[in-house]
């Protein structure tokens, strides 16, 4: 049985800042004995005209969904059976099964033996579901799926599923519920042990799930020597004794959700537990003291936000001399409050913008309280030109973390550089492939628009 596990890019362009997709590691760790693997990932290569497979596993972002349905429609014309797993299928199978053969829902593992078992005696079934939330104490990963291509050279890895909260507009809720699970950390340190890998960024929504566990995975990362990245709650800077393990296990760099630097926009979006240990400075220093670089994440939209909102969020990202910054819309994602919210408000500009040809990447779909759609695209823009510029590049150089050393600093001016070359290319481009032919918006031939391997 051949398997060919599919990962398309926003465009069907190439990205700047490819990772390795751990998703299909995790299904061919547990496909039939016999089932051999190819991953076409076309964020790194065109995908092939041709596929010589008897099943395409495609793995379905909001993003990517109608680039993956675009290569779905030409698949199933050439008679190869398609199935689609991933967030966005997961919230919309409807849709998904209108480009596939077969959807599954939630995690892929527990059912994914079964998919391959039906394709090849030809009796896909139209969904599969799990019972639950699997246990991962026996997650795998089949890592040699990657050999030879060309990810950065950060491996991700998976400590664990869920988080504590649910923010407003975050899909991991809706996706995992309630459920939380986390591997067992020696686990964890024995993959990485394995692999011989030097740098890591551990992959989870948010890291800090269990307080307890957390302190044994970084016990169990000391002596193994690695520098390692996150995403993380600013919670984990009220342990200062937690916060120490953290830096001396080597994490160099903690993404971490800030959202907005207004508390009303904290209500609105039930994140008031960001500011409940204290102000944001408070919370930066302690990662500064330790060495840890503090990649921030914001959003603009919320309805307190007004025309303001970009500048001073710029300064507050350079006075604090953050390592890197996210600065987006706020974007309604199917099967979060936030979209039924605003659906139901009659605020949504598209009735899907995921596969709206009309759509761009980096505009508003929506209508904001206090700025117009427009406003906002543009303010956010005007935000990451301002934070990325090379003179602003400069400046924050020159703070502890990023400059504590000679490969700091590398690493602290590749990353900018990195991330000011993927925003340019990926800003204001429509989804999905350009049509051929009519040019007025519609899908005039769906066939892949690539070159032949
Ligand atoms: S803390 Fe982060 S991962 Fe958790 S629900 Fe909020 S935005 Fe999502």
């Amino acid at each position: 049985m051949r398997v060919a596990f599919l990962r398309p890019s926003l465009d069907g362009g190439r990205a700047h800042d490819a990772m390795e997709p751990l998703a299909f590691a995790a299904l061919a760790a547990v496909s039939p004995e016999g089932t051999t693997h190819t991953l076409h990932d076309e964020r790194l290569a065109p995908i092939p005209t041709r596929l010589n497979t008897d099943l395409a596993a495609i793995t379905v972002e909001t993003y990517t969904a109608r680039r993956a349905y675009q290569i779905a429609d030409s698949l199933r014309a050439q008679g190869v059976p398609v199935v689609m797993g991933g967030y966005h299928p997961t919230f919309l199978p409807d849709e998904a099964a209108q480009h596939a053969d077969a959807v599954v829902l939630g995690d892929g593992e527990p059912v994914w033996p079964q998919v391959v078992a039906d394709a090849a005696a030809g009796r896909l079934r139209p969904r599969y579901e799990a019972d639950g939330f699997p246990d991962l104490a026996t997650l795998r990963f089949d890592r040699s799926l990657f050999h030879g291509m060309d990810y950065q050279k950060v491996m991700p890895v998976q400590v664990g599923r869920g988080c504590r909260f649910a923010c407003d507009f975050c899909s991991i809720h809706a996706f995992y519920g309630r459920s939380l699970r986390q591997r067992p950390p020696q686990a964890v340190a024995d993959e990485i042990r394995r692999s011989g890998a030097r740098h890591v960024l551990l992959v989870d929504d948010n890291l800090l799930v269990d307080r307890e566990q957390a302190a044994a995975l970084f016990e169990a990362l000391i002596p193994i020597g690695i520098t390692w990245g996150c995403q993380v709650t600013l919670d984990v800077t009220h342990d200062l004794e937690l916060l120490d393990l953290m830096a001396r296990s080597g994490c160099i760099a903690a993404l971490v959700g800030f959202e907005s630097l207004d508390d009303g926009n904290l209500g609105q979006m039930r994140k008031r537990f960001n500011t409940v240990g204290g102000p944001y400075a408070e919370a930066i220093g302690r990662f500064h003291d330790r060495g840890i670089m503090v990649y921030g994440s914001f959003v603009f939209g919320y309805d307190h936000d007004g025309p303001d909102c970009f500048e001073r969020t710029v300064q507050f990202a350079l006075d604090h001399r953050l390592f890197l910054v996210n600065f987006s819309a706020l974007q309604p994602t199917p099967a979060t409050r936030l979209y039924a919210r605003l659906e139901s408000e009659g605020r949504l500009l598209h009735d899907a913008w995921w596969t709206d040809p009309t759509y761009r990447y980096g505009d508003a779909a929506f209508q904001p309280a206090r700025l117009s759609p427009d406003e906002l695209t543009e303010g956010c823009r005007r935000a990451r030109q301002q934070f990325f510029r090379p003179r602003s590049i400069w400046r924050r150089t020159w703070t502890r973390p990023h400059a504590r050393s000679p490969r700091r600093l590398a690493i602290y001016l590749g990353a900018n550089v990195m991330a000011r070359r993927a925003l340019k290319a990926k800003l204001g481009k429509p989804l999905g492939k350009r049509e051929m032919g009519n040019g007025n918006g519609e899908m005039a031939d769906s066939r892949l628009i690539t070159v032949p391997a």
